[in-house]
């Protein structure tokens, strides 16, 4: 048992290395069926490489026996073929086959001819017809069997007119040739069909399989993406909390302080109006936190509503221009404002609102982080779409904080204690997108920042 165990792993080795040297991985991409045609093609070589030295010997002396010297030369030569396509190094796998299939054909031809109907030239071009559909294509196949057919009518009148050697002709009755050549051609043809079919089952199969995997691929990357960002997610709001709990606490404890300050009898009138303006100003930061967590949440579980209305842009931005002016000069910050359009063409249909609460953000961050001496505001109007800019010449954004700095509660530093949420660009993208519209920027360390959007026309 051992033995025959010992034998199998033997030969089993042996047409690993025959098909790993008929076989090269570099032919082949994705299609796996003529990965399977291949090694079935090396499997055939490898049992008919040793077996052609064991069917050549005793039908060379045959024939030089029976006289059949031409016979025994083709033999030869067939058997030479064989193992030429068995031991050569350099024969790329197609030539080894059409090279095998040509022999097949041609030995089919001289057994037919010189042992006649009775000998084995018939089954040797049905297996040549048979290994054309298999180790080939269906193609191949056919035009193998219109050979074979041909060959048939071919050999059959020259059966008739006796052209052919006395051996052929022996048996020669027409209407047994007739029946056998029919039997022939169809028996062919059932064969080279169900290969074919078989083989495009296969083919079907491996296709829809590959096309499954991919899928399963898509869906595994899209599950993996999806995990990463609902880490990220999870990452994010425990930052944000850490930065609320900060955010709230703050402007509380100068609500509370200072208001308990306030209480003390005495107190003077330059520190009491001191009092109130940092209790103001606590007041508003909270305020503006909680107007950024509701527009958030707002935007986010798409209560919020679009109103389009008639709006003048040159108008809006006038507005934006007085309520930035007295914090801009506080912070020596010129605002320059590019209008394009005269007052009476800057009219279009869209959400005055969102668009003015974008853009307030935008210019709200320009001063706030940017340190830049000029921030340039403007619009420019296109045949379908307005495209709106902030553009400033301060600290820049970090390269790799430009794609994600649109998403909730990211900051560029978020160890810094004065700055705000991390909400105010993920409400601009919300209300943007809520308007069809698309919003970029376009950053450089210590040359700037321009933040454009735009805005369909309808
Ligand atoms: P916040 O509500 O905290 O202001 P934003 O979402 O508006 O948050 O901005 C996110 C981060 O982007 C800010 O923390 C800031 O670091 C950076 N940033 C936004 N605008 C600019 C700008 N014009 N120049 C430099 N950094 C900016």
């Amino acid at each position: 048992m051992d033995k025959i165990t010992n034998m199998l792993q033997a030969f089993n080795a042996f047409r690993k290395n025959i098909r790993s040297k008929i076989v090269r991985q570099e032919d082949f991409k994705e299609e796996t069926i003529k990965i399977w045609q291949a090694n079935f093609f090396a499997d055939i070589l490898v049992f008919l490489g040793p077996l052609s030295v064991v069917l050549f010997i005793p039908s060379f002396i045959m024939c030089i026996h029976d006289g059949l010297n031409i016979l025994a030369i083709f033999d030869s030569i067939a058997f030479v073929v064989v193992q030429y396509i068995f031991f050569s190094k350099t024969l790329s796998l197609k030539t080894r086959k059409t090279i095998l299939l040509v022999d097949l054909y041609l030995i089919g031809v001289a057994l037919l001819y010189f042992l006649g109907w009775s000998g084995p030239g018939l089954v040797y071009l049905l297996g040549f017809s048979a290994f054309s559909t298999l180790i080939l294509s269906s193609r191949t196949g056919y035009i193998a069997l219109s050979m074979n057919a041909l060959m048939f009518v071919i050999f059959a009148t020259l059966s008739h007119f006796q052209l052919v050697e006395d051996k052929m002709l022996s048996g020669f009755i027409p209407a047994a040739i007739i029946t056998v050549g029919l039997n022939f051609i169809i028996l062919n043809l059932v064969l080279v069909i169900s290969i074919s079919s078989l083989i495009k089952g296969l083919q079907t199969k491996i296709k829809t399989e590959q096309e499954v995997q991919q899928k399963l691929e898509i869906e595994m990357e899209g599950h993996k993406q999806a995990m990463i960002r609902a880490e990220e997610s999870d990452r994010l709001k425990t930052i944000f909390m850490a930065n609320m709990s900060h955010e709230i606490r703050t402007p509380m404890n100068g609500i509370l302080g200072f208001a308990q300050l306030l209480r003390e009898p005495h107190v003077e009138e330059e520190k009491r109006e001191l009092f109130l303006k940092i209790i103001d100003e606590s007041g508003h930061r909270m305020l503006n936190l909680i107007n950024d967590i509701i527009d958030i949440s707002q935007i986010e579980s798409g209560q919020v509503q679009v109103v389009i209305k008639e709006v003048n842009v040159n108008d809006l931005f006038d507005s934006l221009l007085s309520a930035f002016t007295p914090e801009a000069r506080r912070e020596e910050i010129h605002l320059s404002l590019r209008k394009t359009l005269p007052h009476s063409h800057a009219i279009i249909r869209t959400d005055g609102e969102k668009i003015y609460a974008i853009l307030v953000n935008l210019i709200k961050n320009a001063i706030k982080y940017s340190k830049s001496d000029v921030i340039e505001l403007g619009y420019e109007k296109f045949d379908n779409l307005i495209k709106f800019f902030v553009k400033d010449s301060g600290i820049g954004i970090p390269m790799e904080k430009q794609l994600a700095i649109f998403d909730r509660f990211v900051k560029v530093d978020y160890s810094s204690t004065k700055e705000g949420t991390g909400l105010g660009l993920a409400i601009c993208k919300g209300h943007v997108e809520l308007l069809e519209g698309e919003i970029w920027l376009e950053s450089q360390i210590k040359k700037g920042t321009t933040f454009y959007f735009t805005i369909p026309l309808k």
